[in-house]
């Protein structure tokens, strides 16, 4: 059978021959949403081990196994970006780590910054978007997801080794090209801040602005939803200094 353009996160290690349980709603996916049957093929990764080529060896209504056959890609490890965003809106917060894991962002960290007003950040209902959009982007790393801290807190501990790229939404309307921006910083860790919807607090933006190890960037002249400020913000930084070069 022609390989599908399937690809299932499992949480087993990977090599030839390695024998894959499904859990029930993978299988449910895998034979009743996709219809794949024994001997169809498909691409198994679990963010560690590389992808693999898997076959179907058994299949159930709700279980089944894989048999991996042969690697696919080796392990590349990701940029070294992480996302310290301010949860917002629930269908917002999910956009935001599904465009993340889409845009190549290793680490998640959502802070609470001192107007966010958002319902509680489940980290774990997080990492199951992460595998979802991992699965259907093609990433073979599974970007890890840390518990909701205060923006403060996450400062106080922060390894300056670790540039921060800050979406200072003050900056809206001066001009700035992104282009002479980057062209002063070097690749390396970074992390990208993205605030809530209520902004910075005046605060927050001294202390930031303070911090020797912060870039503040402008996101061109129009205020943007942080979701949308995290895509370009991310995609700023992955054109100039990532893995979009
Ligand atoms: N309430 C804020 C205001 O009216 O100024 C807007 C906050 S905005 C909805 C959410 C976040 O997106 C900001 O905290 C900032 O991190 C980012 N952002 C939005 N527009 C931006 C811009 N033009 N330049 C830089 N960052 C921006």
């Amino acid at each position: 059978m022609s390989v599908a353009k399937i690809r299932l996160c499992v949480d087993q290690p990977l090599g030839p021959g390695q024998s894959l349980p499904l859990a029930e709603a993978q299988a449910h996916y895998l034979f009743s949403v996709m219809r794949a049957g024994p001997g169809a093929r498909l691409l198994v990764f679990n963010g560690r081990d590389g992808e693999w080529l898997a076959e179907v060896a058994v299949a159930d209504r709700r279980r089944g196994v894989l048999i991996c056959l042969e690697l696919v890609r080796g392990q590349a490890a990701p940029a070294d970006l992480w996302l310290l965003f301010a949860p917002v809106k629930k269908a917002r917060t999910e956009m935001i780590v599904e465009k993340a894991v889409e845009l190549g962002v290793a680490r998640l960290v959502p802070v609470a910054s001192d107007f966010t007003n958002a319902e509680r950040f489940r980290a774990d209902k997080a990492r199951a978007h992460v595998r979802e959009a991992a699965e259907q982007c093609g990433a073979l790393h599974l970007a890890e997801v840390a518990e909701a801290a205060p923006l403060a807190r996450v400062l106080e501990g922060w390894d300056s080794g670790r540039r921060l790229l800050w979406a200072d939404e003050g900056l809206a309307g001066r001009v700035s090209s992104p282009a002479a921006l980057f062209a002063g910083l070097a690749p390396g860790p970074w992390a990208v801040l993205v605030g809530p919807e209520g902004g910075f607090s005046v605060a927050e933006r001294e202390r930031l602005r303070a911090l020797p190890f912060v870039t503040p960037i402008a996101l061109g002249p129009r205020i943007l939803r942080a979701e949308t400020a995290a895509i370009a913000a991310l995609t700023l930084w992955q054109a100039h200094l990532g893995d979009w070069r």
